[in-house]
């Protein structure tokens, strides 16, 4: 922290180590503490879920918020020496499991009441109306279930004296929207004013993460080319009017990964760590994960990795597809994956045709996911859509090629060797066909045996820096930007800023 570090207050609901259902847990777990790295003040708030705390045992009490839909205790905890502010209601603290599902895999019922009480809460601790004498210069928000944030601070542009923070919304998924019923979104009391075709409103629902692109006073995504695919009607899941009226606000920053979790040289659940320069060393963990799978264990064998939530957007109907018509090649799936429970029982009666050749785990696996990663030889993506996607990049870490789609962060971060040659590290195609999957899995198995090649697309892959600093300064400088271009009035800093 210096003179010109900025408040940054990171809202979001999952973070890694403590929640997680996906990519956005690992980036908010990540990006506050490399922003504060590069001099960023940043507190961190989290719904105080009941699974945290085993995590934090203790939260330290500051105090009780009464907030339009109910009285909320916030508490304080700390993660790698990040201040996490949590908020604690029975909605949360009562409810074991996921964040959002309950053990039948259906979304909680009240969840736009816990969602909307906690962007209450945010809006509460963003006006410095929470006994903590810290008022954020910006909230940082993350997917619909903090969309409602910029939406109730906006409404304080119009009162006088008050000040409000600058808000930065960063879409994840554009596809999990939060949307509910008008009569519901009434129910809860939430202000009128704001649904408006301008605002909330969205085909006769109340939309909350319209509530983010529409009142942030900058949008960000994931990865630049999902920025610029999300204003169209292919991938704008119909907020691409919406998001190309507001494109002069709207960019897209690539994902860092947590490079000391993610390094094949001290991996702690991998059983031969390896760099480039002992890369013979990763068969050893190609062995140990086909005994362990009780695949055939055959060096020879090529061994596609996939780790991923069983859902349309993955495209493992298209790798279940292509897998029917690759019986006869040398190859193995290691896959860990969970969700659909159609998708799953196809995978399943796969493995069980294949018990050598096709390995199928269902669950959440963190250990196993380091495994597949450091132990196979190419990682398969083939999503439709991808925000930005982890797993291609931790793949790259572990010197395992990533097969993916040209979409997304994909497409930011693989380059086919038949694009150029010299900078490739995987294969890359057009877009979730299975006939394409399986024609590059054909043309993969061939290159697989030119070691010198394949060693090469490696060397590519392993060197990328994908460590958060570079992402990290590019907020620092939306950060800026965005605080500067607020209306005068609202402007509280007395900081010098850069
Ligand atoms: P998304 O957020 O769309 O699910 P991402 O690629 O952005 O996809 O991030 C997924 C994250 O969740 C990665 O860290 C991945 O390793 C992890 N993951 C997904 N499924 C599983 C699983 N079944 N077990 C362990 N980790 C998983």
């Amino acid at each position: 922290m210096n003179d010109n570090s900025l408040k940054v207050l990171f809202a979001c609901s999952e973070l890694t180590p403590w929640v997680k259902t996906g990519g956005l847990a690992d980036v908010c777990g990540s990006l506050p503490q490399a922003l504060a790295d590069v001099g960023e003040d940043v507190r961190i708030v989290l719904p105080g879920y009941q699974s945290l705390l085993q995590h934090i045992p203790a939260p330290t009490f500051i105090c009780i918020v009464a907030l339009p839909l109910g009285n909320i205790t916030l508490c304080r905890g700390n993660l790698n020496g990040i201040q996490v502010l949590l908020v604690m209601h029975e909605s949360f603290t009562n409810r074991p499991g996921n964040p959002y599902m309950s053990d039948s895999d259906r979304p909680w019922a009240d969840n736009a009441f816990r969602f909307a009480l906690f962007s209450q809460a945010v809006g509460e601790i963003a006006q410095n109306r929470t006994n903590q004498d810290w008022q954020p210069d910006i909230v940082h928000c993350h997917d619909w279930q903090t969309g409602l944030v910029p939406a109730l601070l906006s409404q304080s542009d119009s009162t006088p004296n008050t000040s409000r923070p600058a808000t930065v919304f960063t879409i994840h998924n554009l596809a999990y929207q939060g949307n509910i019923m008008i009569d519901a979104y009434n129910k809860l009391g939430l202000p009128s004013e704001l649904l408006v075709q301008d605002g909330l409103e969205f085909w006769n629902q109340a939309s909350f993460i319209k509530g983010g692109i529409a009142f942030a006073d900058k949008i960000t995504t994931v990865s630049p080319t999902y920025a610029d695919e999300i204003t169209s009607k292919e991938f704008g899941c119909g907020m691409e009017g919406l998001l190309q009226h507001r494109r002069d606000r709207l960019s897209g920053i690539l994902n860092g990964i947590d490079t000391n979790i993610w390094d094949p040289e001290t991996d702690p659940h991998i059983n031969t760590n390896y760099t480039f320069e002992s890369i013979d060393n990763k068969i050893n963990n190609k062995k140990d994960l086909q005994t362990q799978l009780k695949l055939r264990e055959d060096p020879d064998a090529l061994v596609l990795g996939v780790i991923s939530r069983l859902a349309v957007q993955k495209g493992i109907d298209v790798i279940i597809d292509a897998m029917k018509q690759l019986k006869k090649e040398n190859i193995q799936f290691a896959m860990l994956a969970a969700g659909d429970s159609e998708l799953q029982q196809q995978l399943q009666t796969l493995a069980k045709a294949n018990p050598e050749n096709v390995s199928v785990a269902i669950g959440y696996d963190e250990s196993l996911a380091h495994r597949i990663e450091a132990g196979a030889d190419v990682f398969l993506m083939p999503s439709r859509y991808e925000p930005c996607g982890l797993n291609q990049m931790y793949s790259h870490r572990y010197g395992t090629l990533p097969l993916v789609t040209s979409v997304g962060g994909l497409a930011d971060t693989v380059i086919d060797i038949g694009d150029d040659p010299a900078k490739a590290n995987g294969f890359v195609i057009p877009s979730a066909n299975s006939t394409l999957l399986h024609d590059e899995i054909m043309k993969v198995i061939e290159l697989f045996k030119d070691k010198t090649t394949w060693r090469r697309l490696q060397h590519n892959a392993m060197q990328i820096d994908y460590s958060w600093t570079a992402s990290a300064d590019q907020y620092k400088k939306l950060y800026r930007q965005t605080v500067q271009g607020l209306p005068k009035q609202k402007i509280q800093l007395q900081k010098n800023l850069q």
